[in-house]
């Protein structure tokens, strides 16, 4: 067994795992559909946060409810939902910021029933004098709509353990993301991968011992530097469950060495303070992580971050991932591209669905891009 397999399992039958997870501990199980979910509330109430990915395995019940132009991440959340496949979940929680999950809260509220649904009413301008005091008030309101659902009470003593739990877990995620950046030959970018999707899924005090003993190998492991004419790439967008594209780019001769995705990188980022009270702590963290399109601080915040984020990592290129019909980052990707072309930053854009398109046909395209590079 090699010291990924469990993390691999783990995200090859994260329901599987769930359903153990809550006939072994008793806990409850906690749905949630977007990196704006105060997870460290969750967390500190018992139960286990468990990120919503959505399915490839095709999407045939919300199409009655959705339109086909939704991104097929929302359509495969509510596809999930509505084949009874997540009916190890005690409850859902839908944060406001796209358009689209916004719509499908309300239509998994009316239909997939009867687990508690919670709606977060994020700021969407972070920058303003309320946001602050506004987005407190709300995750206040979370945590007590949280307390009623669960039938537990949240006290600042389980808020400042979930908040450190969560901050070492975050620790580690980035030395490993640092440590990749420098030796990426040390774990494949598959792997890598298993361990970014695990993280949301697994029970939290196992992520952090596994993580501790992970990053503790690779900073042991014997390092090779990155074999010449390898290409640096830096991935963007929203989310990327697609492993396979990992092992494509390798396969390119490239390998990807940091990314700016909410399953990645700015799910992890950014550390909360364990002295200030726990609910202005998270609240603090929303307002100076790096932003999704869905919020708004600026209007080329974004862009000059991936910029900075390239030239830091000296990566030679961004991929940038979209998910058909995800408004927010399609609206970005223009001026993004503008950007990225005005530094002299080469970039690749890949409209995905929740299938990548034959796999001959990707290669070919990592394969010309790389060689542009
Ligand atoms: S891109 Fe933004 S709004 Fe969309 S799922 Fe990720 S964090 Fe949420
Ligand atoms: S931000 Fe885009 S990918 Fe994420 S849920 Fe919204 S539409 Fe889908």
């Amino acid at each position: 067994m090699d010291k990924f397999t469990e993390f691999k399992n783990i995200v090859t039958d994260p329901y599987a795992y769930c359903r153990k997870y809550k006939e072994e501990t008793g806990k409850k199980i906690v749905g949630y559909t977007c990196s704006y979910t105060p997870e460290e509330i969750i967390y500190a109430a018992g139960a286990l946060p468990f990120r919503l990915f959505g399915t490839d395995e095709g999407i045939h019940r919300a199409d009655m409810h959705l339109q086909s132009y939704c991104c097929s991440l929302v359509r495969g959340i509510l596809e999930e939902g509505l084949s009874g496949r997540l009916d190890f979940l005690d409850g859902a929680v839908f944060p406001h910021t796209c358009d689209s999950i916004q719509r499908l809260s309300d239509i998994w509220r009316l239909n997939v029933t009867p687990q508690f649904h919670i709606d977060l009413v994020l700021p969407v301008k972070l920058n303003t004098t309320s946001a602050r005091q506004y987005l407190i008030d709300i995750l206040e309101k979370f945590k007590k709509d949280l307390e009623r659902a669960l039938g537990v009470k949240i006290t600042d003593a389980t808020l400042s353990d979930a908040i450190k739990t969560y901050n070492q877990i975050r620790a580690l995620m980035m030395q490993l993301y640092a440590i990749r950046a420098q030796r990426p030959e040390i774990m494949s970018g598959r792997d890598f991968h298993s361990i970014i999707k695990a993280a949301m899924i697994m029970d939290r005090q196992l992520l952090l011992k596994k993580l501790g003993e992970i990053v503790a190998q690779m900073q042991n492991a014997p390092g090779s530097k990155i074999p010449p004419g390898t290409k640096k790439l830096v991935l963007t967008g929203s989310i990327c469950s697609h492993p396979d594209i990992y092992d494509i780019i390798e396969n390119a001769q490239g390998v990807v060495v940091w990314d700016d995705l909410c399953t990645g990188s700015r799910y992890f980022e950014g550390v909360l303070d364990e002295k200030a009270p726990p609910l202005e702590a998270i609240a603090q963290r929303y307002l100076d992580r790096a932003i999704c399109p869905a919020k708004h601080v600026g209007l080329t915040d974004r862009g000059e971050s991936l910029v900075q984020m390239v030239r830091k990592h000296q990566a030679d290129g961004v991929v940038f991932l979209l998910l058909k019909f995800c408004d927010p980052h399609a609206f970005d990707y223009p001026y993004i591209k503008e950007m990225l072309d005005s530094e002299n930053i080469p970039c690749m854009l890949l409209d995905m669905e929740e299938q990548l398109p034959a796999g001959g046909q990707l290669q070919t395209r990592f394969e010309t891009f790389i060689q542009i590079l």
